[in-house]
């Protein structure tokens, strides 16, 4: 047996994947051994594209020689320290720049290792402020219908995507889901009358609930693994003034949007949404290692800072905590945003594939392309003119996502849409082949589907 078949075997002997029904790993595995820029290259010696930037983290491509070094560099003087009672310097400094480029109004960051641990610790710590401030009666969450904040036990109370989330239900706690301005599928013809309907619908609920209310979680602009879904102008920064209104905290969950993804350093610049509590990860460290972060206002620290015996402390910590590597990789992604300009050229980037996409229009079973930044869903649809779904064993996006492996490009489905999220440095040209690549396996899956 070659290597690279022993590494399959290996694989399909131990492993257990996240988000995966093993059964399909058998039949099609896939392992990575090497990255270079945009480019993955599996143990067979196969290249691909990284079209969903290994799953919505990469940005500066693979191997990016100034991460590369900031780690090397770090390496040398100490791995890991921990971050209960004490700190790091590269921590502490990253610290700082995370407060110069999140909205005005953060003051203090909080670190964890993933985004699920950022939506915990934002949950626990809106929860225990109403506490701390005396306002125990104020334990609810609100959030919106499709949601997702991650999978831990708390992330999913504030999910709301039915195929992750049922079968935890009993082990939930109940939180409030209110409708999402939904564009594609809703009866109105107005987007705006949506739109005002669903603020209409969170004002109802704060009128008669806040007093039981601490929170209200929500997505930055466009709803990610609940489909890539945007949201119309003007509501995020509604639902930020309701929350100012009704005395609710607004936790804004930037995990995948942050970070330039969605045009902006963070999304909520796209409405000058200044929320309470705001969770960042993914891309970070530029999608070289597990640092996450809750930032808050400092409103929201200074009830809990007291004398230890008021019992106002924030009992909550992981081992891995504020890691230096990690936070030396995070401090060299973050140069290179103002060395390379990504913002400017993610906003320039965006407007070149959306009018690459326009072409996908033309086929009989995209039934709708959503786009914010370098943030893409198309949804395919049995009929474009009903909108009615492909019968949901069909598995469209799934079959559609493995051609584009074929045709050497990687991505994952979000049922019957397709995910694009290309790493924010990936060129012009490199952006049309992989728009090349996606509609053309599209199509092929699209025709021998509708066919009966
Ligand atoms: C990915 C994601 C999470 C979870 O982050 P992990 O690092 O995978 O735990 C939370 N919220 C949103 C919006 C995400 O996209």
């Amino acid at each position: 047996m070659n290597e690279a078949n022993n590494w399959v075997e290996k694989s399909k002997k131990h492993l257990w994947l996240p988000f995966t029904q093993m059964k399909d790993y058998e039949e099609n595995p896939l392992i990575i051994a090497e990255g270079e820029g945009v480019y993955l290259t599996d143990v067979h010696g196969k290249k691909y594209l990284d079209g969903y930037s290994s799953l919505w983290l990469n940005v500066h491509g693979h191997r990016k020689r100034e991460i590369d070094e900031a780690i090397i560099e770090q390496l040398q003087k100490i791995s890991h320290s921990t971050l209960l009672g004490a700190t790091n310097i590269p921590a502490t400094e990253l610290a700082e720049k995370l407060v110069e480029i999140t909205p005005e109004n953060l003051t203090r960051v909080f670190y964890s290792d993933s985004g699920a641990e950022a939506v915990e610790i934002a949950l626990k710590l809106a929860f225990q402020y109403w506490r701390n401030l005396g306002h125990s009666s104020k334990q609810k969450f609100v959030t919106t219908k499709n949601g997702y904040h991650g999978d831990t036990v708390g992330a999913i109370s504030v999910g709301a995507v039915d195929i992750f989330h049922t079968v935890y239900h009993p082990l939930m706690f109940d939180s409030y889901k209110v409708s999402f301005p939904n564009a594609y599928r809703n009866e109105h013809s107005d987007l705006e009358d949506v739109k005002n309907e669903c603020l209409l619908e969170i004002e109802q609920l704060f009128a008669e609930k806040h007093e039981e209310i601490a929170a209200f979680i929500i997505e930055g602009m466009i709803q990610g693994a609940g489909g890539m879904n945007v949201m119309p102008d003007g509501y995020l920064k509604g639902i930020e003034q309701l929350c100012k209104k009704y005395n609710i905290l607004l936790i804004v969950d930037e995990v995948a949007t942050g970070f330039g993804r969605t045009g902006k350093m963070f999304s909520v610049e796209h409405e000058n949404v200044q929320p309470d509590l705001m969770t960042i990860a993914k891309g970070i460290t530029g999608g070289y290692l597990p640092i996450a972060a809750t930032m808050t206002s400092e409103k929201v620290y200074e009830a809990f800072y007291g004398d230890y015996t008021e019992l106002k402390t924030f009992f909550h910590g992981h081992s891995y905590t504020g890691n230096q590597l990690g936070c030396a990789a995070a401090l060299a992604n973050l140069e290179l945003y103002k060395k390379e300009d990504i913002i400017n050229t993610v906003q320039n980037k965006a407007d070149f594939i959306a009018e690459k996409l326009q072409s996908l229009q033309e086929l009989e079973h995209v039934g709708d392309i959503r786009q914010l930044g370098l943030m893409v869903g198309v949804e395919l649809v049995k009929d474009k003119e009903t909108k009615e779904p492909f019968p949901w064993g069909d598995r469209v996006g799934y079959y559609a996502t493995l051609k584009m492996r074929d045709l050497g490009m990687l991505s994952r489905p979000l049922g019957d849409v397709v995910v694009f999220m290309p790493p924010l440095a990936t060129t012009f040209e490199e952006l049309e082949q992989m728009i090349t690549i996606m509609k053309q396996a599209i199509k092929e899956t699209t025709e021998v589907l509708a066919t009966p």
